[in-house]
């Protein structure tokens, strides 16, 4: 029998779920709080693993859509130190091609095209959860076989199955934005090149990336106890202060950006989160195993989650068999991902900053090339 599937958040990772899912031939529904793809800016570039982002957009039949909107330069990676002297520098070419960029909107858009209509539900918020029902803000009551938590760092199906929360990780960032850089702000599209660029020193960094449409996306990141003290590098000018030891060049960064300043504590499940299995529920994605983003993992862990996920319920008989063979290969991959993203984070902001992570990817690039 063919298990009815609820899915609790319409990001990367249940839009991959709910697709992979169609091409096996299992409906789902997917239930998303926000109204529709493009309801808010998507933040960011990704960059796809082989191995993982790029082999669940394989499973899901959607390589040639994936093909067109992938950035190959965009692997480009610049470390400076703050005087503005570049550390390490590796051409996209270099870095052997294998892990293309691609803006996160482009592929939430490619996701949720390839679903039949109507198997999002677009504007539809989850109030509460147990397992074989959903509740939604309306007021309607879902039966399922099978609820999955796919609904981000906050999830609400993950309090079914754990009393587990993220903890403020120390590091906090500050996002901005530049707009036609290479024509507004050719200084900066020079820093930055054609991928990212990292300007580290102890405790704090600004992190760029060249993201499609002649944008620069930049993260001001700052090592900050206190998670109130977050609230104030939602500001400019207390920006510029705090990177006042760093150069003008880079400093620029940060006076030439124009719109919002964008607070982002950042925030962690503890490493190697687990939970006792329960009938009929289960979570993939930052709402089993949220970390820093210094893995660049999370997205790829989620849509590989899901791929995995989706292939398990093809080839078991029934739900549960399914989910203990999910489980049990996703929570080493997820602890082993979470604790390189904590030394990831440890060692781009150390004392000595960026040696480490110069270090770190000059031994990398000798290993892969
Ligand atoms: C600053 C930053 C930079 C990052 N950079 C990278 C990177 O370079 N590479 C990388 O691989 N990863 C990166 N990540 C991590 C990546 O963004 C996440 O791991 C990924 O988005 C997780 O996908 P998900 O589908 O599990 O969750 P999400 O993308 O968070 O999706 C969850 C969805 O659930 C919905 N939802 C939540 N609650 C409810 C509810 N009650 N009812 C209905 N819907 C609900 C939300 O609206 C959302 O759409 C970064 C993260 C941050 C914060």
């Amino acid at each position: 029998m063919t298990p009815s599937v609820a899915i609790v958040g319409g990001g990367l990772g249940g839009l991959t779920l709910a697709r992979v899912l169609h091409t096996r031939g299992i409906p789902s529904a997917v239930y998303e709080l926000e109204a529709s793809p493009a309801a808010r800016d998507q933040g960011g570039t990704l960059d796809l693993h082989e191995e993982s982002g790029q082999r669940a957009l394989a499973e899901a039949g959607l390589m040639p859509q994936f093909r067109a909107v992938v950035r190959e330069e965009g692997e480009a990676l610049r470390i400076l130190d703050r005087h503005g002297t570049v550390r390490f520098e590796e051409t996209a070419v270099a870095s052997g091609g294998t892990r293309p960029e691609v803006d996160r909107g482009d592929l939430k858009r490619i996701l949720a095209g390839s679903l039949p209509s109507g198997v999002v539900r677009w504007g539809a918020k989850v109030t509460a959860v147990s397992p074989g029902r959903l509740t939604l803000a309306t007021g309607d009551v879902v039966e399922a076989d099978l609820v999955v938590g796919a609904d981000g760092a906050w999830s609400k199906v993950r309090t079914r199955l754990s009393g587990a929360v993220p903890h403020y990780s120390g590091l906090s960032f500050a996002e901005i934005h530049l707009s036609d850089v290479d024509d507004r702000h050719p200084a900066a599209a020079a820093l930055v090149g054609a991928g990212s660029m990292f300007a580290l020193a102890e405790g704090k960094g600004l992190i760029a990336q060249r993201t499609g449409g002649g944008r620069i996306r930049v993260y001001a990141a700052v090592r900050t106890a206190d998670p109130a003290a977050v609230a104030g590098l939602a500001d400019r000018d207390r920006l510029l202060e705090v990177f006042a030891d760093f150069a003008p060049a880079l400093r620029a960064l940060i006076a030439d950006s124009g719109g919002a300043v964008i607070p982002r504590p950042i925030h962690a499940l503890p490493t190697g989160h687990r939970w006792p299995r329960v009938p009929g529920v289960t979570l993939l994605g930052d709402a089993a195993h949220v970390m820093s983003p210094f893995a660049g993992e999370g997205a790829n862990l989620a849509m590989l989650d899901a791929t995995e996920l989706a292939l398990a319920l093809a080839d078991h008989d029934d739900v549960e068999s399914a989910l203990s063979a999910y489980e049990t290969a996703m929570f080493p991959r997820a602890e082993a991902a979470a604790r390189a993203s904590a030394e990831g984070l440890e060692a781009c902001f150390a004392p000595g900053a960026p040696a480490a992570m110069v270090e770190q990817m000059t031994r990398f690039a000798a290993h892969h090339h």
